[in-house]
């Protein structure tokens, strides 16, 4: 665990695992950690069955030799550091959230598909755990999150309809994607209403008109898209899009670092990205 200096600076680097470390984020985020100043891999964590297992987390993220090992053992890795990096599954992110309590580490969950009762089982220990938990790290979906608030808010339900169109990579395995959900979920608090209840998730044959007030949303998979979003307000005889296009994991990992670097201190409890980034 680390150590405090006189000035209640962090007198050492963040010591950070990062679970799922062979999958594209977690490779991605071992990379990024490595040009973070204030940060270092000390951990990398793995399934039971991934062949990765035993590999240098350096060497197979392309950086060279950093001498950790990836790991199927979460305890012992977590046992001895000061954040946790955690892109897997919705399954595995609960589990690792009840680690990260114990440890009362930080965590930071960039896992999306979550259901309601694995946000709850994170929310619960997030009473332990200082946790960040966000469908998007990137500074500039959570800047887009803000605008689309605005934008709902400053345009009435009866003459602008709110559709959500998404494009990511053939390997994604939910749908809607996180982000999309998180900026439905700012059009739904710019507008006053929860999201559940009022979204429309997918059309298929005579769906009848569309309920004024609801929120859209269509998905696209194919190729190696990093994540292309656009919300649409639609009116009559004009319409406004709000998009934003990922090029590079890179701003998912450094966001994630950031939150990481962020949270180190804060006391326990389940945050998001627009706390980290000052805008909420
Ligand atoms: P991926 O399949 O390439 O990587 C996931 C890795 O997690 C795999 O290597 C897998 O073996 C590992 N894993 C699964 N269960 C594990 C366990 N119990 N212990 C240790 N490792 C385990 O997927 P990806 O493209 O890297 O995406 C991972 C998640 O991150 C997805 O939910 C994705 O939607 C999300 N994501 C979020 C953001 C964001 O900014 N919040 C950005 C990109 C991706």
């Amino acid at each position: 665990m680390s150590e405090t200096s006189a000035t209640g600076k962090p007198a050492s680097d963040m010591g950070l695992v990062v679970v799922g470390a062979a999958g594209r984020m977690g490779q991605t985020l071992v990379r990024a950690i490595h040009t973070i100043p204030g940060a270092r891999v000390i951990g990398a964590v793995e399934r039971a069955d991934s062949p990765h297992l035993g590999k240098d987390a350096g060497e197979l993220a392309g950086i060279g030799i950093i001498n950790v090992p990836i790991s199927d053992d979460p305890l012992p890795v977590f046992a001895k550091a000061d954040g946790v990096l955690d892109f897997t599954t919705p399954a595995s992110s609960v589990e690792f959230a009840g680690y990260a309590a114990q440890a009362r580490i930080v965590h930071v969950i960039g896992t999306t598909g979550c259901s309601a009762e694995d946000n709850a089982k994170i929310a619960a220990a997030a009473r332990h755990a200082t946790i960040v938990k966000s469908g998007n790290m990137s500074l500039g979906v959570n800047l887009l999150a803000v605008l689309v608030e605005q934008a709902a808010r400053a345009l009435d339900a009866d003459d602008f309809d709110i559709e959500i169109l998404e494009m990511h990579h053939k390997h994604k395995v939910d749908a809607p994607s996180g982000t999309a959900l998180l900026l439905g979920e700012a059009a739904a608090a710019g507008r006053g209403i929860a999201l559940a209840g009022n979204d429309v998730r997918s059309r298929d044959g005579h769906t009848g008109v569309r309920k004024t007030g609801s929120i859209g949303f269509a998905t696209l998979r194919g190729g190696s898209v990093v994540g292309d979003h656009s919300v649409i307000l639609a009116g009559t005889g004009e319409r406004i899009t709000l998009s934003h296009h990922a090029e590079d994991r890179a701003i998912f990992a450094r966001g994630a670092v950031k939150a990481a670097l962020w949270a180190r201190g804060k006391k326990p409890g389940l945050y998001s990205m627009r706390d980290v980034l000052g805008l909420s």
